[in-house]
C-alpha cells in the first residue's frame, strides 16, 4: 500500500505516523523523492488489506495499492529517478559515468597501472575483483584482501572511487571497509542472504543482472536489498544467455528503457561480459550511452592478452582512450554528457 502524504508535512509528523503504523505491525519507508511524500507499506499487509484501513489516518490523503510485486524499487512508489551521491561522482543524475579496470586484480604493479591509464582518460571509478566467481575452481580465484588494499591505494593514488565484487554475506563488511561501491555479480544475483546482507551495508551496491533473469527477477532481487535498509542500487545489464554462441552473452539493451520505466534506480550497462569480445565493447559502450545508461563498466588491462581472467573482452588503454573520446563527441549529441573525473 502506498500512503500519500498531505502536502509540506514535517519530518516529525511523519516519524510519529511510522510509529503508529509499527503499533499496528506494520513496517512503513518513507520516499526519498524531492515532490510529495509517500510512505509505503511494506509488511503486515496483504491482498486482502483494505485501504480503509489506512484512510482515517493522520497525513494520510490518498492510499494506493502497489500494482507490481516489487514497492520500494517502483515508479509508482517514488517517481523521480534515485541519484547515488558519492564523493564528486553521482550515478543517476544524467550523465555517463565510467567505471573500468581489469576483470581481476592481479598484482599491485598490475593494477597501479590501470588506474593510472583509466584515470588519465576520464574514467570515476576503478573496477577490478579480489574475489572471483570463476567458472572451473582450478582458474585464479582473485587475490582476496591482499588485492583489495592495492586496489584502494591505486583508486587513491588517482582520485578514483573503486568497486569489486562481494561472493558471501559473511565478506560484506571486509569488501565494503575497502571499496566505494560493492559489487554483487550476476552468478549471485538471487543469492538472498548476499543481497539482505548488502541491504544492511552503507556503501551502494552495484547488481549485476543474473545469466537468465527476467526484469521481474532482477528488480526483485534488487529489492530484497533496498528493503534491507540500501536504497543506494544501481542495476547492471551484462548481457543474458540465449542460443547463440558467437558472443558470450546477448547484450540485452532493452533492459535500459524498460527498466527505467519499471524502476527509478540508476541502470548501467557492462558491454564487457555482454559480449565476451574486445571489438564488440566500444560500438555497445556507444550503444548504451545512446539507450540512456547511467554509467558503463568496462574491462581494461594494459596487456590484455596476458589478462589472467576475461583476456578476450578485454581492451587495451589505447582503445579505451579513443572510445572515451567518441563517447564525449556522443554525449554531445545525446545531451547525456560524460561524467567527468573527480
Ligand atoms: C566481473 O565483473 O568480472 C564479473 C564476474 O561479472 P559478472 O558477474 O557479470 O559475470
Ligand atoms: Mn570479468
Amino acid at each position: 500500500m502506498i500512503l500519500v502524504l498531505e502536502q509540506n508535512v514535517g519530518i516529525e509528523q511523519i516519524s510519529e505516523l511510522i510509529s503508529r503504523l509499527e503499533a499496528m505491525g506494520l513496517k512503513a519507508v518513507m520516499s526519498r523523492g524531492t515532490g510529495r511524500t509517500n510512505l509505503a507499506v511494506i509488511r503486515g499487509v496483504d491482498k486482502t488489506t483494505r485501504p480503509e484501513l489506512f484512510t482515517h489516518l493522520p497525513l494520510v490523503e490518498e492510499v494506493i495499492p502497489f500494482r507490481h510485486k516489487f514497492k520500494l524499487t517502483s515508479r509508482d512508489f517514488q517517481q523521480e529517478k534515485t541519484i547515488i551521491e558519492m564523493d564528486g561522482v553521482n550515478i543517476g543524475d544524467g550523465s555517463l559515468v565510467v567505471m573500468a579496470g581489469p576483470c581481476a586484480i592481479e598484482s599491485r604493479q598490475q593494477i597501479l597501472e590501470i588506474a593510472e591509464k583509466v584515470a588519465a582518460e576520464g574514467a570515476s571509478v576503478l573496477r577490478g575483483g579480489a574475489f572471483k566467481p570463476r567458472t572451473s575452481p582450478y582458474d585464479f580465484q582473485g587475490l582476496g584482501e591482499e588485492g583489495l588494499k592495492y586496489m584502494r591505494e591505486a583508486a587513491k593514488l588517482h582520485g578514483l572511487l573503486s568497486i569489486s565484487e562481494v561472493m558471501t554475506p559473511e565478506d560484506v563488511p571486509l569488501v565494503s571497509s575497502y571499496v566505494d561501491i560493492l559489487q554483487i555479480g550476476a552468478r549471485n544475483m538471487q543469492n538472498f542472504a548476499l543481497l539482505r546482507a548488502a541491504g544492511e551495508c552503507k556503501k551502494p551496491v552495484l547488481l549485476k543482472r543474473g545469466l537468465s533473469a527476467t526484469y521481474l527477477e532482477f528488480i526483485l532481487a534488487a529489492e530484497y536489498t533496498v528493503s534491507c535498509g540500501n536504497p543506494n542500487v544501481i542495476l547492471c545489464e551484462r548481457g543474458i544467455r540465449t542460443f547463440d554462441t558467437y558472443t558470450r552473452n546477448t547484450l540485452d539493451l532493452t533492459a535500459v528503457p524498460v527498466l527505467q520505466e519499471m524502476t527509478h534506480l540508476p541502470i548501467i550497462v557492462d558491454p564487457s561480459h555482454g559480449t565476451g569480445l574486445r571489438h564488440l565493447v566500444p560500438p555497445m559502450s556507444k550503444a548504451a550511452m545512446a539507450v540512456g545508461a547511467d554509467g558503463i563498466i568496462v574491462e581494461v588491462h594494459t596487456d590484455p592478452d596476458a589478462a589472467v581472467s576475461d583476456a578476450q573482452q578485454t581492451i587495451c588503454p589505447m582503445t579505451f582512450a579513443t572510445m572515451m573520446k567518441d563517447l564525449r563527441a556522443l554525449g554531445s549529441v545525446t545531451g547525456m554528457p560524460m561524467r567527468e573525473a573527480r
